[in-house]
């Protein structure tokens, strides 16, 4: 903060510790800044195939309900849901994206007093909703670069500092912003260890982008782990990240909890329209994930070119390392018409977080990045 905030001794104490969220450049934003006309965002790890069409024609059959209050309860999204999961739909909470069920954990089962655990380089919202409501973050070691899964949680880390007021364990899977994913194996005997009394919260924002024979139905976990509370969006694979709609899966008694402090109307009612139509849209799912592999490879090949060391990604996303100049590289991009994300946040300065676009996308972002390093 460069200067004293004037109300800051009024403000709940831990709130003067924290820094708003810094998202990825809006495009218009840049096009305003630079007066560029083409420009490229791999900021945000949207889906860069846009919205599907049947979700765009289902929400222009209800702008007519625009002036009405959605439906608080979500019922025909949640049957939908619960539908395709094969869990009952009490089981289900609705976010305004997964962030805001991921804030309303923390209401619920964190506060001062408490302990969140949670890894070095993960998403960080847990950071946010740990600290607003006043809980301890305890932060585990992440794997080093030259280990096995560089930059990944190191379940074993995370095992050593449960105490006795550990409440909450986030877990990321696969983790933004390092796209390191942690087998279902070790992670289900992470879970089977732990005390009962500890909430564990699985994130999979990007569970759809796994290859298939890696994707396991962790909600059926939740039979012999009831503590476990797992996260998922629209806003990735699905593509609605505009709309803002996510949903935990959790023993129905957490889901009462959580419902109790869900601000009213949490979800609109185009979001969830718009998520009811998404998921049964399975041929975009494919798709997505399909050009999102071809994409990772493209951009793999493209930085091993360039000799950049990257993290292999399990997400729609991929990390690469452009060293100490890295704010320079950003900056430089930007001029090129490519918006990247910059990780300093994260504690990962010499790093650049790059979304998979589409191919002529990636290919704008090599290209412009080539020429970038040739002048710092
Ligand atoms: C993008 C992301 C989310 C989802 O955010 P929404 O609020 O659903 O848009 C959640 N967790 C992680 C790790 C993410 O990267």
């Amino acid at each position: 903060m460069a200067s004293k905030n004037l109300f800051c001794d009024l403000a709940f104490e831990p709130i003067n510790g924290l820094f708003p969220y810094q998202p990825g450049k809006p495009i218009d934003e840049l096009q305003r800044e630079l007066g560029l006309k083409d420009v490229v965002k791999l900021a945000s790890n949207e889906n860069p195939l846009g919205p599907s069409e049947s979700v765009k024609k289902r929400i222009q059959q209800s702008l007519d309900d625009l002036s009405l209050y959605p439906d608080g309860n979500g019922f025909y999204l949640k049957k939908a849901l619960s539908d395709k999961l094969g869990v009952p739909a009490d089981m289900i909470t609705l976010g305004n994206g997964s962030n805001d069920v991921l804030d309303a954990i923390a209401r619920v089962f964190l506060s001062s007093g408490r302990e969140c655990i949670y890894s070095e380089y993960a998403f960080v919202v847990y950071a946010i909703a740990t600290q607003s409501v006043g809980a301890t973050a305890r932060v585990s070691k992440a794997y080093q670069p030259d280990q096995q899964s560089p930059y990944g949680h190191d379940l074993a880390a995370m095992e050593a500092l449960v105490t006795e007021k550990t409440s909450v364990i986030f877990i990321a899977n696969p983790n933004n912003p390092t796209g390191t994913w942690i087998e279902p194996e070790a992670l289900k005997q992470f879970i089977n260890k732990l005390p009962r009394h500890i909430i564990i919260v699985i994130d999979e924002a990007y569970g759809e982008y796994l290859d298939e024979q890696n994707q396991v139905d962790t909600t059926k976990w939740l039979q012999s782990c009831p503590n476990l509370i797992i996260t998922r969006t629209f806003s990735k694979a699905y593509g609605l990240a505009g709309l803002r709609i996510g949903y935990s899966v959790s023993h129905p008694d957490i889901a009462n909890l959580l419902n109790r402090v869900r601000h009213p109307f949490n979800v609109n009612s185009l979001g969830l329209v718009a998520a009811e139509t998404a998921l049964q849209d399975e041929e975009y799912i494919r798709k997505s994930r399909e050009m999102n592999k071809q994409g990772l490879k493209q951009l793999s090949k493209g930085f091993k070119q360039l000799d950049l060391d990257y993290i292999p990604s399990a997400g729609n996303f991929i990390t690469v390392k452009v060293g100490e100049k890295s704010a320079d590289i950003y900056t430089r991009l930007l001029h090129e018409g490519v918006i990247v994300r910059p990780i300093a946040a994260y504690k990962m300065p010499q790093h650049l977080r790059v979304s998979v676009g589409l191919p002529l996308e990636n290919e704008k972002l090599l290209s412009a990045l080539k020429k970038v390093l040739a002048h710092v």
